[in-house]
């Protein structure tokens, strides 16, 4: 465990130093998890979402995207749940002042007991507090923390207030004028910009049931232990997808959007052990059955992506509440031989974070290869990330800054860039630099000399295995982008 959150900690410093991730407003001390994507992180970024995006709307003929807004009418939120749900059990200690969330004190002590070696005790915690928290018994949740001895990480005491809900939206006011304003939130998921919008989606793309909805956007929730890095943010963004399917068929559409899921994560090259299914026990108040996909992330297996059977919990609220129909007119014939006519459909949502892909990427990616010879010790730090994602594609570096070879590699990054993510640089040594291409995941690197000069070919240097290969100029396109398509 200890080594792994070295790990952890040497991910999180890397991102900072090689321009991924800098705190918020770092010059003022930070603000506390929240984020900004720098010069490579933004790319890699963009690039994941692209990568979403595409699988879904573009691969999936009846799925179609929507951008809806951050600012939502405050009713949605009350016909959501929201208001009334959205909150976690928390906790404070009396004698630190400091607030935990109940389900993250517990799992924190229980994997003290297994690195104790204590793995069964461990487990029957674990279970009584799933158990409780799903009857919303806050009492026996209280004296369970305190049977247990469970105590704050600053006082050390186990002094414990009630347990009590706290809800996890931002509000903010709309109107210039104070009398006039009026509380909105900051939206906390981006499914009902999805559930609002279903009919006009529906009607102006004519969609027939089964079809979905994908969104990526920005969602924020105030989570009051903020901790890990991005996994765990109070701005953070969601890939979400609403598939919208006739009534009591979601049993199969759940299993289904299940596989197709995993089927992603897999199609990026990453292990299939990296990866398990995590059933929720305690439900969501709209869902009929949920799971998370987990990865095993250097802090343990932890959720990156949630799939939900929302039945029809939202598009029936949203009719009550709104007094509009939405409702969706099935003409086709069901095994009797009758329409299915009027119903609200079910939907079954696949959600994932994108910032926890994000950090699922880097953990997955991030290798550090001892490269050390008889003659010298060397190592080196490598970000193996899928060349398709990767937020450079092709390093183009002049061996030395003379001799008309920075001329002919201008050329090669003026023809390559307008394809792809190129990098220029002809500063130090061609093995500084090709380190330097490393640390940021280039998966390609091509080398100008002066037998450029006489040939027209190139050395190119792969990234996993640092073997090179001498390939004409006019191949070079085609070697990268067999690899990114
Ligand atoms: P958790 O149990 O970790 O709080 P959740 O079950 O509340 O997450 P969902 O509401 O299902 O999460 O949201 C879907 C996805 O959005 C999650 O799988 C996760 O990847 C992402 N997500 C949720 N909360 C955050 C957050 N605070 N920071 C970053 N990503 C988040």
């Amino acid at each position: 465990m200890a080594n792994d959150n070295k790990r952890f900690l040497d991910i999180i410093a890397h991102c900072k130093e090689y321009g991924f991730i800098f705190p918020s407003s770092e010059i003022y001390d930070g603000l506390s998890a929240v984020y900004d994507y720098g010069q490579w992180g933004s790319e890699l970024k963009k690039n994941i979402k692209d990568y979403w995006w595409k699988s879904m709307t573009q691969l999936h003929e009846n799925i179609v995207g929507i951008d809806a807004a951050i600012f939502m009418h405050p009713t949605t939120w009350k016909a959501s749940g929201h208001v009334d749900n959205f909150s976690d059990p928390m906790i404070d200690n009396k004698d630190s002042n400091k607030r935990y969330r109940v389900d993250h004190l517990i799992e924190d002590f229980a994997a003290e007991l297994r690195s104790k070696g204590e793995e069964d005790q461990a487990r029957e915690l674990i279970e009584e507090m799933e158990r409780l928290l799903a009857a919303n018994d806050f009492d026996s949740l209280k004296k369970l923390i305190e049977e247990r001895k469970i105590k704050c990480a600053v006082s050390g005491t186990s002094n414990w207030t009630d347990v009590r809900q706290f809800n996890l939206m931002f509000s903010t006011q709309l109107g210039s004028i104070s009398e006039d304003a009026s509380e909105i939130y900051l939206r906390p998921e981006t499914a009902q910009g999805i559930f609002v919008n279903f009919l006009n989606v529906q009607k102006t793309g004519r969609m027939k049931i089964p079809f979905g909805i994908a969104q990526v956007g920005k969602a924020f929730r105030n989570e009051i232990v903020a901790r890990q890095f991005i996994f765990r943010m109070r701005e953070f963004e969601q890939m979400e997808m609403q598939y919208f399917i006739r009534p009591h068929t979601q049993k199969k559409w759940y299993e289904h959007w299940k596989e197709e899921r995993m089927k992603w994560h897999l199609s990026l090259g990453i292990e299939r052990e990296k990866y398990r299914f995590h059933d929720h026990v305690k439900l969501a108040h709209y869902a009929d059955a949920a799971c998370d996909i987990e990865y095993e992330f250097p802090i343990g297996f932890k959720e990156v992506e949630g799939i939900h059977s929302r039945t029809d919990f939202d598009l029936s609220s949203h009719q009550k509440y709104s007094k509009k129909k939405m409702q969706y007119f099935d003409n086709e014939l069901d095994e009797n031989g009758k329409p299915y006519g009027n119903y609200i459909p079910f939907v079954i949502e696949t959600s994932i974070g994108l910032d926890r892909m994000f950090l699922l990427i880097i953990s997955n990616s991030y290798t550090e290869e001892d490269l050390s010879t008889a003659e010298k010790q060397d190592s080196r730090v490598v970000l193996k990330i899928p060349a398709l994602i990767a937020p450079v594609k092709l390093a183009i570096l002049p061996l030395v800054k003379k001799d008309g070879l920075p001329e002919i590699a201008r050329g090669i990054m003026d023809k390559c860039k307008t394809y792809m993510r190129c990098f220029y640089e002809e500063k130090d040594t061609i093995g500084k630099r090709y380190r330097r291409m490393d640390a940021i995941g280039t998966p390609f690197c091509v080398t100008i000399d002066h037998q450029t000069k006489e040939d027209n070919t190139v050395t190119v240097r792969y990234r996993d295995t640092m073997q090179q290969e001498r390939i004409a100029i006019h191949n070079i396109l085609a070697v990268v982008e067999k690899q990114i398509r």
